[in-house]
């Protein structure tokens, strides 16, 4: 049997993956339930509370997708090109009709079918002479024509719940004519930043001070996955007060906070989180930032990122963004590494997930190299501003060389 240290389970030892955090996030967090109406110009970004069923199918009647001539398909020629008088004219908005006896019927883009007419030609193939058509071979049954229904059937689920609804979104209901959409509240999150050499900007830097930055990138980030974010400020390196400042935040969804989550002794946020909460697990297997703890403080949730700037960055797109998903009800699908060539070699540690900022650039052959960043500090801010995205090493990498295909995530699928 094997023999466990004492210490095996002990903080510092036991380190998640980031799939082992994710999948604890899915199966553990159950989203919020209260939603709102809200008008369809208000609804970019909020997210479908229930699957939006279709009250009229799309499009509504049978219409032309050309301009052109409309035809009954059995008043064609077998073989060979048919002849046939022009009888009606029908616009987008109004009706037409055939009278009965084999015609063609002149019809505009988004004018509906005539009764019984089923297939359009094109009018750039057709002839003219005088008041028929001279219709060529060869055009399918049904050609040219939309169905009504085709898009979307009446009655069906058009936008699944859980859709974070995006303008053309917005654009499909707006064509069925919906004005309202139920959607889940608004996510609240609270957000503090700590650590006693913090200055808020605007305030004089001491000579040990430095200026938060991680607050300013919490905030947007939060607002940009449709959260309203409550701004707790900075607080020292006190367990105490970190404790309480927890506790008085336990009303919301989310409580986010940066630094004071490494082994220091001058780290105090894992422990404020135990005396004001639970805390369930910290160390993820992601660089930059391996120390991300995470707990329940009252209603919250909590995540812990680490200090440094890159590591808030990259852990909040890793953990907290698919956690935020989970939590506003929110569908969630990681996003999709593109193929590009590492342009640079890399030494990693197994058992990690490692991120490195890249600027991508296209070669003569049009194929698309990654360029690494030359400074990799977690703290280097800037390195994140002159760069395109992240190259994504798996776990099981051991090196990269240049040459080799990698997975490129750029900052807009990120966040
Ligand atoms: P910590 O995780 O508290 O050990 O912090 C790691 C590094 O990140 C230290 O150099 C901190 O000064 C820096 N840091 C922590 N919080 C912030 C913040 N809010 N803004 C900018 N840098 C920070
Ligand atoms: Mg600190």
């Amino acid at each position: 049997m094997a023999q466990l240290s004492k210490d095996a389970f002990v903080f510092g030892h036991d380190i998640l993956s980031v799939e082992q955090a994710l999948d604890a996030i899915r199966k553990r967090v159950t989203p919020i339930e209260q939603s709102e109406s809200v008008a369809l110009c208000n609804a970019e970004g909020r997210v479908l509370a229930g699957d939006l069923i279709a009250p009229i199918p799309l499009p509504p009647f049978a219409n032309s997708a050309v301009d052109g001539y409309a035809v009954r398909f059995e008043d064609l020629a077998n073989a060979g090109e048919t002849r046939l008088p022009v009888k009606g004219r029908v616009i987008a908005g109004a009706i037409g009709k055939g009278d009965g006896s084999p015609c063609a019927i002149r019809i505009f883009t988004g004018a509906p079918m005539p009764d019984g007419f089923d297939t359009v030609y094109m009018q750039e193939d057709v002839t003219r002479d005088g008041d028929f058509a001279i219709l060529p071979a060869g055009l399918k049954k049904g050609a040219n024509a939309r169905p009504a229904g085709e898009a979307v059937a009446a009655g069906s689920a058009a936008i699944l719940k859980g859709r974070v609804l995006r303008a053309q979104d917005l654009a499909l209901a707006a064509a069925l004519g919906i004005t309202t959409l139920v959607v889940h509240r608004r996510l609240r999150i609270a957000v503090f930043s700590t650590g006693n050499e913090l200055t808020e900007p605007g305030q004089p830097l001491g000579p040990a001070g430095i200026y938060d930055s991680n607050r300013a990138l919490l905030r947007v980030l939060c607002q940009k996955l449709g959260a309203n974010v409550t701004d707790l400020g900075i607080l020292p390196d006190n367990r105490a007060m970190i404790a309480a400042a927890l506790g008085r935040a336990g009303d919301h969804d989310l409580i986010l906070t940066s630094g004071g989550v490494s082994m220091g002794e001058e780290d105090h946020v894992k422990g404020a989180v135990e005396d004001a909460g639970a805390l369930t697990f910290w160390r993820i297997g992601i660089k930059p930032g391996r120390p991300v703890a995470m707990g329940v403080v009252d209603h919250a949730a909590f995540v812990g990122l680490p200090g440094n700037p890159v590591a808030v960055f990259v852990t909040f797109s890793a953990i907290v963004r698919p956690l935020v998903a989970a939590l506003s009800g929110a569908l969630y699908e990681p996003p999709l590494p593109l193929p590009v060539i590492a342009d640079f070699s890399y030494r990693k540690k197994p058992g990690r997930r490692e991120f490195v900022r890249v600027s991508l650039a296209r070669d003569e052959a049009g194929q698309v190299h990654a360029k690494k960043h030359p400074r990799d500090g977690a703290g280097v801010l800037s390195s994140l501003t002159e760069t395109d995205g992240l190259i994504v090493l798996p776990e099981e990498a051991e090196s990269l060389a240049p040459g080799e295909t990698v997975g490129f995530l750029s900052y807009a699928a990120l966040l």
